[in-house]
């Protein structure tokens, strides 16, 4: 059965696309947690960090290289960004297709909640 984010790469579940390639496509999160908050996709659905693979890796590279090109197309290079995947139970996973969070717009605290 084809994730919730593959449904958004086939347009069959709407979403405010920035950003589409071969390999991947940047939308904004439905629920943003910053006066910018974006997710990079990869279009194969790899499920989550503990389950890619050594094949894997250029497209987990490319999701770096991404957030890069995102954070200068969308104006937010200078100020900065925090970039985060969430793995797991622990790690604050809710949908089992692996995303690149990016978040911008405000400073960011740490540690993490
Ligand atoms: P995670 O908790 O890391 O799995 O993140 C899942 C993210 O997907 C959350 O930040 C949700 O707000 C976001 N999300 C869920 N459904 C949608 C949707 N239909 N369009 C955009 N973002 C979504």
């Amino acid at each position: 059965m084809p994730t919730l984010f593959e449904k958004i790469a086939a347009r069959e579940i709407p979403a405010d696309i920035v950003y589409e390639d071969d390999l991947c496509l940047c939308f904004h999160d439905i629920n943003p947690q910053a006066p910018i908050h974006l997710l990079i996709v990869p279009k194969k659905p790899i499920v989550r960090i503990a389950e890619a693979k050594p094949e894997d890796k250029e497209t987990l590279g490319h999701l770096i290289l991404t957030a890069q090109l995102i954070a200068k197309q969308e104006g937010f290079e200078q100020n900065g960004f925090r970039t985060v995947i969430n793995n797991g139970q622990d790690g604050g996973e809710e949908v089992p297709h692996l995303h690149l969070h990016i978040l911008a717009g405000r400073k960011m605290t740490w540690p993490p909640g």
